[in-house]
């Protein structure tokens, strides 16, 4: 029988308990957030809806085609030179989203011949880039500088390094500056996702690199989402122009995806400009972040002191993961779990993320359920 094969997969996850579903959210929900990546608390902002009305309003419900045929607007060349200029980058390429942003970069920087070192922890967009990609990849120990100077050793032709910039498992970041002085050693190219940097960490929310003094180094790419700290949906890459240049002419999701839509573009745009008159957001959604892991570890739960505004809380098992996240959601709260398979290490957490609105009033409401829930 056609397809299966899959019944005898289901039947595993079931007895494993490990069944995932859809639970669509309701417009008025009245759970308290702290399982979104809107870091800023500004996917419902009025001045970002508004711009991405203005955008549908000007350009349309859709791009209308790749953007080498019609879908690039005046509006996606205006938030690419904003992007850049924010994080100081000379240029930027906007994606319909992060994921496809980082298949672009890792494919497109490691041809034939070529090496790709890349952290053990990375995000699932970076790993699939990897297997796109026809260089060879070879996986580093995580967040070790030393493994990735041993792995691009001895290697001759083009060779990346790739690591997200904060493990969105457990909130932890990378040591930049140690992986850039392993790359420069070999002469290889740094590809780092700022998926979880971009918005709360460096001056005013400008990212990892910005804040590892990385901007604007002819040998950094960096990646990130419009979907998390700017509230909006898409991704980027930021580099030199002459890499920029060559996504434009190289990159397969560039080139055969229609344009992110201008709703997403507009959105993204009136965010970042936000950020620019309230840099406050940033730090705020790093201490929140800071103040619940202080309050959680206080009560004898275990976690990564978190680098940004993931903030991760072990479990003992993946089903214990599920229950007290189900526990949570009873109560009012909602939480994300991460468990097996999504997990590269097996072990199973409530993943929560701190975001830059949260009142004092919900942290104590969060850290109160959480302890009231635990397994
Ligand atoms: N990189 C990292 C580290 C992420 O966490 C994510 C999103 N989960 C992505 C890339 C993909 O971004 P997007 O959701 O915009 O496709």
């Amino acid at each position: 029988m056609a397809f299966g094969w899959i019944d005898e997969q289901a039947r595993l996850r079931r007895r494993a308990g490990l069944v995932r579903t859809l639970r669509p959210r309701a417009a008025d929900t009245p759970l308290l957030d702290l399982a979104s990546n809107d870091y800023l608390g500004l996917a419902r902002h009025p001045e970002v809806v508004e711009g991405a009305a203005r955008a549908a309003r000007t350009w349309g419900g859709g791009a209308t085609g790749s953007r080498l045929v019609t879908g690039s607007t005046e509006l996606h060349a205006e938030l690419e030179r904003e992007l850049a200029d924010f994080c100081g980058f000379e240029a930027a390429l906007v994606f319909s989203s992060g994921y496809a942003a980082n298949l672009a970069a890792v494919t497109a920087l490691a041809p034939h011949g070529s090496l790709i070192v890349s952290d053990a922890g990375n995000h699932a967009s970076l790993i699939d880039g990897c297997r796109l990609a026809r260089g060879t990849t070879r996986i580093a120990a995580h967040a070790d500088p030393d493994a990735v100077g041993k792995a691009l050793s001895g290697h001759d032709g083009p060779a990346i390094a790739v690591s997200d910039t904060v493990f969105s498992v457990d909130g932890d970041a990378a040591p930049l500056a140690g992986l850039v002085a392993a790359c420069r050693e070999y002469g290889a190219g740094l590809v780092a996702d700022d998926a979880h940097g971009l918005g709360v960490l460096g001056e005013g929310g400008r990212g990892a690199p910005h804040a590892a003094g990385l901007a604007g180094a002819d040998d950094v790419v960096v990646t990130v989402t419009l979907s998390k700290s700017l509230g909006s949906q898409g991704g980027a890459v930021l580099g030199p122009a002459r890499v920029v240049e060559h996504l434009v002419n190289a990159a397969r999701t560039f080139i055969f995806d229609t344009g992110l839509a201008p709703a997403a573009a507009g959105a993204a745009l009136a965010a970042l400009r936000l950020l620019r008159r309230e840099p406050e957001r940033a730090a705020r959604a790093g201490a929140v972040a800071r103040e619940l892991h202080t309050r959680l570890t206080a009560l004898g739960l275990e976690g990564v002191r978190p680098d940004a505004a993931v903030v991760s809380v072990r479990a003992p098992s993946p089903e214990q993961a599920v229950r007290w996240a189900a526990d949570c959601r009873a109560a009012g709260l909602s939480v994300g779990c991460f468990r097996p398979p999504s997990v590269p290490d097996g072990i199973s957490r409530l993943r929560l993320t701190a975001r830059a609105d949260l009142s004092g009033a919900e942290i104590d409401r969060a850290v109160q359920v959480i302890g009231e829930t635990r397994p």
